[in-house]
């Protein structure tokens, strides 16, 4: 039988400080605020025969961080949640919630992420799958599973695992 193993990164780099607002149920949105968010990522697989390892750990955090970059220092804003609406004016991005102008940022601040949410969930789902297609590019078809962990506040995280089909 093959064995499998799981490797894990999770980097002091690989971290973002960047603001939100999350939507809850009917009417009720929350405040602009900021976390320091962390992301851990794991894959898991059979390892080379020649190496022995799943994949080289630099592979996988120079991926990660690419994307924990683009991200870092911006305001997350969910483009597929229904309640919001994003106009470009500009250099500007102004936000509408229930059609009511509420926010105006600078488009150069703003990462406009195609969620419906910027819930740790949803972005950990955002990153996850990101991740997979950049490995997926590169040629890295051996993989069974991917986790990618966001973490929102010290011992406050949301994981998103998605089961792979190695070649
Ligand atoms: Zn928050």
């Amino acid at each position: 039988m093959e064995s499998t193993f799981r490797v894990q990164v999770s980097k002091d780099y690989l971290v973002f400080a960047s603001a939100h607002f999350i939507t809850f149920k009917g009417h009720q949105c929350e405040s602009l605020h900021g976390h320091n968010y962390r992301v851990g990522v794991a894959v898991e697989g059979t390892v080379d025969s020649e190496c022995l390892f799943v994949l080289d750990f630099s592979i996988l955090k120079q991926i990660t961080r690419q994307l924990v970059d683009a991200i870092d220092h911006k305001v997350l804003l969910p483009t597929l949640n229904p309640k919001l609406s994003f106009r470009e004016e500009g250099n500007r991005v102004a936000v509408d919630y229930f059609g009511k102008p509420t926010y105006v940022f600078p488009k150069t601040d703003c990462a406009l992420i195609p969620i419906p949410n910027s819930t740790a969930e949803m972005l950990a789902q955002y990153l996850g799958t990101q991740v997979r297609e950049e490995l997926t590019r590169r040629g890295y078809s051996h993989l069974t599973s991917l986790e990618l962990e966001v973490e929102e506040n010290y011992g406050q995280s949301a994981t998103y695992r998605e089961a792979l089909v190695p070649d």
